[in-house]
Parts: C-alpha cells; structure tokens; sequence
C-alpha cells in the first residue's frame, strides 16, 4: 500500500531517511519542501539529491487527493472537490475574509469522512450515508492543497494572509467519530515543523458526542469546539440531529459544562435557522436558558437548502427575532452569512461557515 508523507508521524520520516543511509537533516529538508514550500512533486526538491530523491520516491508518496472540480462564488469562497486514491470524493472549501474585517484570515473547512452516519436530516451529506473515515493523511492534505492554491491564485487570497491562517472542521463528516485520525491531522498541522498553525486557530465542530467532546477537555492542544446544536428541546433535536438520541440535551449540556471547566477556553453553538422549524422567538428563549451561565456564543446561520428543498432558510427578520430574544437572555450571538451560496449545488453541503 502507498504510504503518503502527510501521514507518517512524528519521527517516522527521520526513521526513514535514515534507512536510505542518509543524514537526519534531510528529513527537516524534505517537511520543509512539503509543509513550507508547498511541493507537489520530488523533482521540485532541487537541493536534494537526485538519487536520494528516487529513492525516496520509491518508498513515499507526496500527496494522496486529486482536484476533480473546482467552483468558485461569487463572495471568492472556492470550494473544490477531491479524489482519494480508492475513487472517493470529498470537499473541501476555502473562505476569504473581506479586507478591513479585522485581522486578515484566510480560513480553510476540512473534511473528516467520506459521507456521515449520523444522517441530520438538513444537512446533504448526512443524507448521502457513510463511506469511510479518512485518514489523517488525507485530512493534512486538504490543508496542502489550499497552501498551494493560495500561493498560486494571489488574487484569491485575503488581504495580508498570504498563506492559510485558520482551519475548520467543518466539512464532510463527524470529526469525532473518526478522532484519532482528526487527532493525528491536527497535531502535524499545529506542529511548527509541519504545517504550523496555531491551535487557537484550529476548530472542531461536533453534532454533540459526549464522550469525545470530554476526551478533548483532557487535550493539551487548546483547539476550538463548535458544538452544532439546532434545537433547544430534545423532541426536536432528536429528528434534526439524530444522535441526540443517544445524546440527549442534559447529557450534552453537562458535557459543556465539564468542557468549559476544565479546558477553560469558550465554546461556540451553531443554530442552523431552519423557517418554521427551529426558529420562534419562543424556541430563542428556551435556547437562552438552556445556555444560561455559560461562557459562549451562538452563530446563527440561516440554512442552505438541500436538494431535497425540504428545509427553507428563516427570514432574514425572524433571525434578528431570534437574535434579539437571545441577547435579551444575556447569551453573546453573531449572526453568520453562509458563504458560497451560489456554488452549494451538486454536492455535499457547502455551508463554508466559521465561529468566532
Ligand atoms: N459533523 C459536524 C461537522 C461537519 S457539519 C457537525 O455536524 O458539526 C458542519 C456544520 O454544517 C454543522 O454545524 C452542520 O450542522 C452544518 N450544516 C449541515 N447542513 C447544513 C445546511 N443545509 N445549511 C447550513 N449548515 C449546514
Ligand atoms: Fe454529519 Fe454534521 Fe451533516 Fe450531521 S451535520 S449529518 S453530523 S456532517
């Protein structure tokens, strides 16, 4: 089986330069052409050795995902869609932030699984079943794929971030229910000698699983959490988002609470605004209560319609209700514009949004 650079571990390349009968600074050489220079093949690698380069060539491989398609909108979100070596496709998607909007970001949305088993019923890749988890490799190459898209396409970029500075797990799949290989990508795109970003700057979005939300209260790495909740009672929780089933509303809020305790970082709440689902002023105050006390912020997000067209975004004015009755409940909300909007067609659910 190929073994792809992205998804060696710490060391595991030393060990492999060392078999060739090579010095342990190629190895520093060579994450510096991957991570820093963006290569996309060994020739590139000049100021290595040819025959080392084969050599090298023979027992690793750069980069496991292919670009199939690639559409941009008309915000500059660009979303392109990506092949496995086995055939699969993922998305993956890069958001620009307006230049004057703060400090320049330029924020990439990974994908952890090939489809979703938890099966929200808004949302297009959960309605599209589950395939398989990627591996850390493939996650870490998405990342690789925007640095080079960005050094490439200079006008694609947000002002002053010449290079990818935030990323989200916000894409195909469930992070947690594929953590260790999640787990394994963030720490090479944290690792300074890899991709370099800073944890702060990395965030998981969760449909709200327990245990794994308490496993990373325990984590060194002070990442994001996004918790994507969508319903301030159980009975319509358990029909939007199904593991709530498993997961009901008390387990998850204690879940929460256990997280912000222990990790002392804030937490995020998506609310996908959902018309006449999930977005009464009655049902923004029972939210309001539910959050009571803690320390976090609420992105609403009116939703993308699905293929189906089942579920409609809310009314721009019934957002601000929303909005307005949460903040009058003392909870911290920001209402986020989906980005991309005209290029969600044809596959998965490109949302493209970010947390605070
Ligand atoms: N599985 C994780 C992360 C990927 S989904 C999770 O659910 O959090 C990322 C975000 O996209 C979630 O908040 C999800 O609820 C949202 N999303 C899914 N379908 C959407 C749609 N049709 N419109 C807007 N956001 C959507
Ligand atoms: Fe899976 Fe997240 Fe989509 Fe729900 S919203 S089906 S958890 S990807």
């Amino acid at each position: 089986m190929t073994k792809y650079i992205t998804d060696l571990k710490p060391g595991e390349l030393i060990q492999i330069v060392t078999s060739l009968q090579e010095p342990v600074y190629r190895a520093r050489q060579v994450s510096a052409w991957v991570y820093q220079k963006y290569a996309r093949t060994f020739a590139e690698m000049t100021d290595l050795p040819a025959s080392f380069r084969e050599k090298l060539a023979a027992k690793i491989s750069l980069h496991c995902l292919e670009p199939v398609n690639e559409i941009k909108a008309l915000d500059g979100t660009v979303k392109v869609l990506l092949k496995t070596p086995e055939g699969s496709t993922i998305e993956s998607a890069l958001m620009l932030y307006a230049p004057g909007a703060g400090r320049p970001r330029t924020t990439v949305c990974l994908s952890s699984q090939v489809g979703c088993v938890i099966g929200c019923l808004f949302c297009a890749t959960g309605q599209q079943g589950f395939i398989r988890n990627l591996t850390a490799g493939e996650i870490v190459d998405q990342v690789l794929y925007w640095q080079r898209y960005v050094k490439d396409n200079p006008n694609d970029r947000g002002e002053g971030a010449d290079h990818i500075t935030n990323v989200v797990f916000m894409g195909m799949g469930e992070p947690f229910m594929n953590y260790a290989a999640v787990w394994q990508a963030i720490e090479s795109i944290n690792s300074p000698e890899e991709v370099g970003i800073g944890a702060r700057n990395i965030t998981i979005s969760t449909a709200g699983l327990v245990p794994e939300i308490l496993k990373l209260s325990q984590e060194k790495l002070q990442v994001g959490l996004a918790i994507s909740l969508h319903a301030p009672d159980n009975a319509l929780r358990d029909k939007l988002v199904p593991v709530n089933r498993k997961y009901p509303l008390e387990r998850l809020m204690q879940a929460c609470r256990e997280y912000l305790l222990k990790s002392g970082r804030r937490l995020s709440f998506e609310y996908i605004m959902l018309k006449g689902i999930n977005d009464s002023v009655a049902q923004a105050g029972m939210l309001a209560r539910l959050l009571a006390g803690m320390n976090c912020h609420v992105n609403l997000i009116p939703a993308n319609t699905t293929d189906k067209g089942k579920y409609q975004p809310s009314p721009m004015l019934v957002v601000r209700a929303f909005q307005a009755e949460l903040e009058r409940g003392g909870i911290n909300c920001t209402v986020r514009q989906s980005r991309g909007q005209d290029i969600k067609a044809g596959c998965g659910q490109l949302k493209s949004r970010f947390t605070q």
